[in-house]
């Protein structure tokens, strides 16, 4: 066995997916499971697929890369670079666009490489991050995206909660629909997807609330982590542990909780603070920022607490846990959204697949 590890349970992502596409059904909604915060990794993906994911989504074209066997499309997230149109019309049948210069540059690569690649243009409704947020510029770009060939307008998609935290509501989302109901008759076309944001807007389902018409949601943390995220509320019976993240003590000492000396600066050219618990029972455990922050991993042993840490090196408190740790024992925690990210990102900490299916 290899410390540090983080421990995917497969079986919960698959019922995670599963419980939000029945949620989902029940409005005509589809969900692309995004893949970015697990990297891309194909066996988590196929959970996804397995519990309802009728696409693939990723922000990064390394990863789609990593998922071009599975026969569903694979929808690139993050609006493409137009340095990398030629990667993107080969891994992502489909993708995010707000730019017309890319959108063209697309076109031309999708026609070299004999491929039709699929545009949602992306509407900004007010959080400021991607998309047109003029009205007027929206129609313009439509008009111009449909006289290009390799390229195909399938839908309009909007972002939110993501840069602004604007909360996906009825009325904001309806206005998607409305342009996309104005784009239809002015050029004469069909937009067949309304893609209504990500993980933000399941709240909408829950209380009935989804426009109809939206029929798409790109859906990644309510499924990783069993949350919605417009509230930050927990969806009911689904897991918040798909992710366990596992490390080593390599040392357990009583140790004073404030340092001895002249306080300077830490690793990291902060300022430390202390509070004076007394004498308490330290771990050291073989994990650090160089693998997550801190604050993004809470110990399954809820009387442990964190001290801190270093780029290697993470100190907890262990003196009031009902367990007796010694040096090599384990202790897990669960990850928070950016835990799962960079723990699955770090090269030093290991992936584990458990309850994986067998192959049929
Ligand atoms: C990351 C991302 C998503 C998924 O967001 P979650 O909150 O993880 O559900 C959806 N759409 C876009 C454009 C994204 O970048």
């Amino acid at each position: 066995m290899t410390y540090p590890r983080v421990e995917i349970d497969l079986n919960k992502i698959e019922y995670n997916t599963k419980a939000i596409h029945n949620k989902c059904r029940d409005f005509n909604v589809e969900i692309a499971g995004v893949t970015k915060v697990f990297c891309g990794h194909p066996e988590i993906a196929k959970a996804m697929v397995d519990g309802g994911a009728y696409i693939l989504a990723d922000s990064r074209v390394e990863n789609l890369k990593k998922l071009k066997d599975f026969d569903v499309d694979k929808l690139l997230l993050r609006l493409p670079m137009i340095s990398e149109v030629s990667e993107v019309v080969k891994y992502a049948d489909i993708s995010l666009n707000s730019e017309l210069e890319t959108i063209k540059k697309l076109s031309k690569m999708a026609i070299e490489n004999n491929v039709i690649h699929k545009i949602i243009l992306m509407v900004d409704l007010g959080d400021l991050r991607e998309g047109i947020f003029i009205e007027d510029e929206i129609f313009t770009v439509v008009g111009e995206i449909v006289k290009l060939k390799g390229v195909k307008l399938i839908g309009l998609g909007t972002n939110l909660t993501c840069y602004g935290g604007v909360i996906p509501r009825k009325e904001n989302l309806k206005k998607l629909r409305e342009i996309k109901n104005k784009i239809e008759e002015s050029y004469n076309i069909e937009l067949e997807i309304l893609s209504g944001g990500n993980s933000s807007s399941i709240h909408l389902l829950e209380t009935s609330q989804i426009p109809t018409g939206i029929n798409q949601l790109r859906i990644g943390e309510a499924i990783v982590l069993g949350r919605e995220t417009a509230f930050g509320n927990l969806i009911d019976d689904l897991h918040d542990d798909c992710f366990i993240l596992t490390t080593e003590i390599i040392e357990l000492k009583e140790k004073p909780s404030i340092p001895i000396g002249e306080i300077g600066m830490d690793a990291f050219g902060n300022e430390p603070s202390f509070i004076d618990k007394g004498i308490r029972k330290r771990g050291i455990c073989a994990i650090g920022k160089q693998d997550v922050d801190i604050s993004d991993i809470i110990p399954l042993d809820i009387n442990i607490t964190i001290f801190g840490g270093s780029s290697d090196h993470l100190i907890i408190d262990l003196t009031d846990s009902l367990s007796n740790y010694k040096v090599g024992d384990k202790v897990s925690f669960k990850l928070s959204y950016g835990g799962i990210l960079s723990t699955m990102t770090s090269p030093y900490v290991h992936k584990v697949l458990i309850n994986k299916k067998h192959s049929k």
